[in-house]
């Protein structure tokens, strides 16, 4: 092995599992705890006037925040991470650097709570955009004048449709646009696209990067100066900013972030191919089956497929079925944790989402989404046997 260009521990060329455990020591306590200390403090006090220890109220910046976002900066391979209270925060916030009249363009499947805020909030201040099938249509065709920017996930959620970034960052650099990217369905550990050429990523750390379903937190990731001082300084104004707790407890889901994707994405596949051996699963969508029409620009442009898995049955009452006999999986909204959880989109995290765009999207009543966790994977598949069979009793009887 070569070991020739490994001489600093915080080296770039780590490899991202020790990058996780790679704490900012200048940054540790004086009595070296390993364990990031939690600064639950409001204020700092001066050293004297004029004087500051770099640290003054914690709505700007705190201790145990910071460390959280220079691993997640680290991680992204940005110059700053801004770390927030939710997803959508950081989101409400990226959407404060453009000015009523500014035109921005989406793609059409995204995260139901961003679709709202692009429709109730974005709108109301003047901005006006056009979703587009990013991962299908030319997009050129649909930048205008006044466009500031391009905002997709991918793969998209719930649909799981992928997009080409480098191919879409040539394209916006040229139109000198920002090109945005919603990373949480892959996390920092399968995809960076700030090195595929975006300008902005945006995280919801209440996913893979928390991983344990016991906090909510966002982050929006930067690699340029300018950039990252206007959204410090909307960041101070509005004051959406996450607390030291959460700060640590993401902290904390970081360290394991590489064992439990590896480990979700073994169960993920394999229960992808066990759904599509179902006779009444229609459709099996996981961009790690190489017959999605996005396998090989994953391959390309991302390390992994990621844990999450979305499925068609044959009937509502079947998905109705299913999720009402769920014992092991949860039936709850939300992913990235370590236990599998199964969400109706229709119901919950697209809920809000007008009609014609979700049957345009494919959202149906039909329609099941997979975070797959880190359980046995031989457990994983007896629950869908039993659940399957019940659910098969229940449509086919009378
Ligand atoms: C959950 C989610 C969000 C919103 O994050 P919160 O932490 O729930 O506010 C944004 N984008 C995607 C892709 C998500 O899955």
């Amino acid at each position: 092995m070569d070991c020739s260009g490994c001489n600093k521990c915080t080296d770039v060329n780590c490899s991202i599992e020790t990058k996780c455990q790679q704490l900012d020591r200048s940054l540790l306590d004086k009595w070296g705890a390993i364990s990031y200390p939690i600064y639950q403090t409001a204020t700092f006090a001066h050293p004297g006037l004029g004087d500051s220890t770099g640290y003054d109220y914690t709505r700007m910046q705190n201790p145990t925040r910071k460390q959280l976002e220079s691993i997640v900066a680290y991680l992204e391979s940005g110059i700053d991470a801004i770390a927030f209270a939710s997803g959508m925060a950081a989101i409400a916030t990226v959407m404060e650097l453009f000015n009523p009249g500014d035109h921005f363009i989406v793609d059409a499947d995204l995260y139901g709570g961003s679709i709202r805020l692009f429709n109730e909030i974005s709108i109301k201040n003047g901005l006006e955009y056009t979703a587009v099938s990013l991962s299908s249509e030319d997009v050129r065709p649909y930048i205008k004048e006044n466009t500031k920017a391009i905002y997709l996930e991918t793969p998209t959620n719930p649909m799981m449709n992928v997009t080409d970034i480098q191919e879409l960052a040539e394209i916006t650099k040229e139109k000198g646009i920002l090109l945005i990217v919603d990373n949480t369905f892959l996390s920092p550990y399968f995809q960076n696209p700030l090195k595929l050429g975006a300008d902005i990523v945006i995280h919801s750390g209440t996913k893979f990067l928390g991983g344990h379903h016991d906090t909510i937190g966002g982050f929006v990731v930067v690699k340029d100066e300018k950039l990252d001082e206007r959204l410090r300084f909307i960041y101070k104004t509005t004051g959406a900013g996450l607390s030291p707790f959460d700060s640590w407890l993401i902290l904390r889901g970081i360290r394991t972030l590489a064992v439990r994707l590896d480990r979700a994405q073994d169960n993920a596949l394999a229960l992808a191919k066990y759904l599509k051996t179902n006779k009444h699963v229609t459709k099996v969508i996981y961009p790690g089956l190489p017959e999605h029409p996005g396998y090989s620009i994953m391959k390309k442009q991302a390390r992994g497929f990621g844990a999450m898995v979305t499925f068609e049955v044959n009937s509502a009452e079947f998905a109705h079925e299913v999720l009402n006999n769920v014992q092991l999986i949860y039936f709850a909204e939300s992913l990235g944790g370590t236990e599998t959880l199964i969400t109706y989109p229709i119901t919950q995290t697209h809920a809000d989402v007008p009609k014609d765009v979700l049957e345009k999207n494919g959202i149906n009543d039909r329609v099941l989404r997979l975070s797959v966790g880190i359980e046995g994977i031989a457990d994983l598949i007896c629950e869908f046997n039993r659940v399957f069979a019940i659910a098969e009793k229940e449509t086919t009887k009378g």
